[in-house]
């Protein structure tokens, strides 16, 4: 038995050093995890239990490409954050035992049409229009936890055209990775493929055509991507 139409590609990402790919299922993302961004989008950033909003598969970008400018916006923001690939299955885990499920780590960009996430916010609107897009998504190549452990500190950082725009480090996140898993778990039953962003810090701003972004994370890798 045959599908009706052509089967979709699966989406992937690259694993740094190697030839094997990581199939992405799902993206989970974090909203407001660092206390100076919270405060720059106009939010108190108490320690309220973490929100998820999340992103098709398919948006995943990988290093290098080029990210076509998205319809609908005037104002597309970046935002680097830590990316943890799940790897094994997972529901109500406990925060001691929710590292067990990552797989790898990788560098990610959740790109923000940031007028229409703005309008959606204004509304009580979803946020997928402002947050889910094509291409919405650029990930670096993943490292294994085998090679790199769980990285809970460190430089996180992002350039545009080569001026700092994001600086911040991995520990001053609001909620550690394991909470955001024990937490998202409680939610979903978490699949190896699942990708989850962790949150961006302070920093976000707007990029348009011609811009080269380059994002890292000490540990974890690199990501560069041009918007056309
Ligand atoms: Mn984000």
């Amino acid at each position: 038995m045959g599908f009706v139409i052509a089967a979709p590609d699966q989406p992937s990402l690259a694993v740094a050093g190697g030839d094997g790919r990581f199939p992405v299922r799902r993206i989970y993302c974090v909203g407001r995890n660092y206390a100076d961004h919270a405060r720059e989008m106009g939010a108190d950033p108490v320690r309220e239990p973490p929100f998820f909003f999340m992103k098709p598969a398919d948006a995943v970008m990988p290093d290098g490409a080029d990210i076509p400018y998205p319809p609908g916006t005037a104002n597309l923001h970046h935002e680097v954050e830590l990316v943890a690939a799940i790897g094994a299955t997972g529901r109500d885990v406990a925060v001691e035992k929710a590292l067990d499920l990552v797989w790898g780590y990788g560098v990610g960009n959740d790109l923000t049409r940031r007028d229409l996430q703005g309008q959606a916010k204004a509304k009580g609107h979803p946020w997928d229009v402002g947050k889910g897009f094509d291409h919405s998504a650029p990930v670096s190549p993943l490292r294994p936890v085998t090679e790199i452990g769980h990285p809970a500190t460190g430089a996180i950082a992002l350039s545009v055209n080569g001026t700092l725009r994001q600086q911040g480090d991995l520990g001053d996140m609001i909620w550690s990775v394991a909470e955001i898993i024990a937490h998202l778990s409680r939610l979903f039953v978490l699949q190896p493929g699942d990708l989850i962003f962790t949150g961006t810090p302070a920093g976000v701003g707007a990029v348009v055509a011609g811009d080269v972004i380059e994002a890292s994370i000490a540990g974890v890798g690199r990501l560069r991507n041009r918007v056309v």
